[in-house]
């Protein structure tokens, strides 16, 4: 009779942890607002981390009121303040410009000599040849130098983002191990994301990161998800600051000057 009920409840408890299984995992991107609200100083934060965090377990972004640099890594969020430290965010800090997709990839490379950004480009261009596709990326390893910036927090009235960018610190990290965590966005999301590459950086001992300026690495493994079957933007039905900003011009070279 114990045995019988013993059994009873293993398939029960069975029963449930198979319902409660994720279906696979939609290979699409999940962003938060517009990159063109951003440059014009829409810092309000329009959806928190916990909500963020059900569209994917990787991506990368801000905070609310432009506080440092956003990470989202294994599920994890990191946040990079202007003071070059790592920190972990509570799931009800807001974003105001995020981009997010469950992570699968499907290409691996080993990178044996060393390469810096460009010659990163290069290598996931000829892995992911269809430049109208989405790319998710991460590089692990041993990397000479990384350059990375983070932004500090603002004050309203918000000021655009490249007035931002002109005072933002810049950390030199040199010798240090860790992950480049990376997208490549097609040249038809301009306005709405960062057409081209777009990568963050986190040192393995939290030690330091930022949105990476310059790097090489020595060597480590890519791993490259393409994602390319949806986009889906959450555009803040309330804010005020989203609703009233201006974007009707091309922003394209203050997207230049505060990304490079
Ligand atoms: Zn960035």
């Amino acid at each position: 009779m114990t045995t019988f009920k013993s059994m009873f409840f293993s398939l029960i408890l069975l029963a449930i942890s198979l319902t409660g299984c994720r279906t696979p995992p939609p290979n699409g991107i999940t962003q938060v607002a517009t990159i063109d609200a951003l440059l014009t100083g829409v810092y309000d934060g329009h959806m928190t981390l916990a909500d963020l965090h059900k569209s994917g377990d990787f991506g990368i972004g801000t905070f609310e009121a432009l506080d440092g640099e956003m990470i989202l890594l294994e599920g994890h969020f990191y946040q990079i303040r202007s003071d070059g430290r790592v920190y972990h965010p509570a799931d009800s800090i807001r974003t105001p410009f995020a981009c997010v997709t469950w992570f699968n990839p499907h290409l691996q490379k080993s990178i044996t000599a060393p390469i810096n950004f460009k010659q990163l480009e290069k290598q996931i261009d000829s892995l992911v040849p269809l430049q109208n596709q989405f790319c998710a990326f991460t590089l692990r390893g041993s990397f000479s130098r990384v350059r990375t910036r983070s932004v500090p927090a603002q004050k309203k009235p918000y000021p655009p983002l490249v007035d931002v960018t002109k005072n933002q610190p810049v950390f030199e990290l040199g010798a240090v191990r860790g992950t480049l965590i990376g997208f490549r966005a097609p040249a038809f999301v301009k306005g709405i994301n960062v057409p081209g590459y777009h990568l963050h950086f986190l040192a393995d001992d939290r030690s330091g990161g930022g949105h990476v300026l310059d790097f090489e690495v020595t060597d480590g493994t890519l791993e490259v998800d393409s994602v390319n079957d949806w986009l889906r933007v959450y555009l803040p039905p309330e804010s005020q600051s989203f609703g009233q900003a201006n974007l009707t011009v091309d922003r394209s070279s203050e997207l230049n000057a505060v990304e490079k």
